[in-house]
């Protein structure tokens, strides 16, 4: 049954729960915090249908993608500002809602912080999407929410993980002209479960969090907290969740092996902070610059619709992503890992999250 699958191999995207047609998989965290799949062997007919779809199972062929690569970013400069890199995904988002009466689907916090899929009807929702988020959601009923949309015709702008729009992809079971699919380079993702005892435990009255904020720069992103009506700016590596992530700790066991690198996609679109070449193009203000892959004939055609909104330059695919080594590469995971999960929960958390990534000011 798909709860045997390995850990190593499960990247949560939570297909197999959507699948089941006898909701008999749903998604535990485990002593890490991270979700997987559990099946209730009372309700399971052992139609194995969830190990059809897990893209971990039944690994699907990747197409032979158009790829052209652009550094760019959207000319909005508000949106820019509280967007991760260059605001693409905005400039993308917005166009599929006001030109083709869209609906987006991508992942926002909810009122205790945690990370979860939401759906946008019309640009002014798309605020919650924006901001890397470095936990991980699970997809619940996003794909068959998805599938609905799909079916009445309706076009559908569904951004995520790589191996969560291959999970969506797998559910799906066939294209759909109306269906833009984003993915992005992904360096792994965190646990939820951490970050929820993080959270409550360092920063228990947070009112705004965002991982990366770039109010002093791109390049010298910083963690940003408000908290009781004041704005704290942490660096990468004095914010204990985050020095965890960057440093190969908090990341899921499937991003060690994650199975869904590459310059070639599934999706129509790959957006990434476009780190290496980026720097040194013209465009670099130090406010933000994406990275843009285009994989098919509709993003394509997408992007002639939206370049007057944006500033680019087009490169090279392999130039232009030279410098960006999470496209290609693993992270490796960290020595101190094991470690970490096994004494993080046992006793104070505080004083253990500290003790456990070095003495550092919180
Ligand atoms: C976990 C994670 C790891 C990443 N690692 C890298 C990397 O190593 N190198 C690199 O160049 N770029 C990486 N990115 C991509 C980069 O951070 C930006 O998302 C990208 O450059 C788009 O920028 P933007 O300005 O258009 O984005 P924004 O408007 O900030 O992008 C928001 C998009 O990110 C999605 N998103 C946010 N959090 C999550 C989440 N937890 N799960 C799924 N989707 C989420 C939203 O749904 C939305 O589609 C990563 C993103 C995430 C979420
Ligand atoms: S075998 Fe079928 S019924 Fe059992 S968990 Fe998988 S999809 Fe559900
Ligand atoms: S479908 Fe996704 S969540 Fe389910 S077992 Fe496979 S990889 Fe894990
Ligand atoms: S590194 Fe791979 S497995 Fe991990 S979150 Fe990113 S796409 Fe998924």
């Amino acid at each position: 049954m798909i709860d045997r699958l390995e850990k190593s191999k499960c990247c949560g995207c939570g297909a197999c729960v959507s699948a089941c047609p006898t909701d008999a998989v749903v998604m535990k965290e485990d002593r890490e915090g991270y979700l997987y799949p559990r099946v209730d062997a009372e309700v399971c007919v052992q139609c194995q249908i969830c190990e059809k779809v897990c893209p971990a199972v039944k690994r699907r062929s990747k197409r032979d993608s158009l790829l052209k690569a652009y550094a760019c970013y959207y000319q909005e400069e508000g949106i820019r500002a509280r967007s991760t890199s260059g605001g693409i995904f905005s400039a993308i988002a917005e166009y599929l809602l006001e030109e083709k009466k869209g609906k987006v689907y991508g992942v926002c916090f909810n009122d205790n912080f945690m990370t979860e899929y939401s759906s946008a009807d019309n640009k002014n929702e798309l605020g919650k999407f924006r901001g890397s988020k470095y936990s991980q959601c699970s997809g619940n009923n996003v794909y068959q929410d998805v599938k609905k949309e799909l079916a009445r015709s309706r076009t559908v702008l569904f951004s995520g993980l790589p191996c969560q729009i291959e999970g969506l992809r797998s559910y799906l079971g066939r294209d759909y002209e109306s269906l833009y699919l984003l993915d992005m380079v992904c360096f792994g993702i965190g646990s939820p479960g951490l970050w929820r005892s993080y959270r409550t435990e360092f920063h228990p009255h947070a009112e705004e969090i965002c991982f990366k904020d770039k109010s002093e720069g791109w390049k010298n992103w910083k963690v940003f907290i408000r908290e009781n009506g004041e704005d704290h700016y942490y660096s990468r590596y004095d914010n204990l969740y985050m020095k965890s992530y960057l440093e190969r700790i908090n990341l899921r066991p499937s991003c060690y092996e994650c199975q869904f690198k590459g310059l070639q996609r599934n999706s129509d679109f790959t957006i990434a902070d476009c780190w290496g070449m980026g720097e040194k193009s013209i465009l670099n203000d130090n406010k933000g610059l994406s990275a843009l892959l285009l994989h098919t004939d509709k993003a394509a055609d997408l992007f002639e619709q939206i370049k007057n909104k944006l500033l680019f330059e087009e490169y090279d695919p392999e130039l232009l992503m030279a410098g960006n080594w999470a496209v290609y590469r693993n992270a490796e995971k960290s020595i101190e890992r094991e470690k970490f999960f096994e004494q993080i929960y046992q006793g104070d958390f505080k004083e253990n999250y500290r003790r456990l990534m070095g003495s550092m000011k919180e």
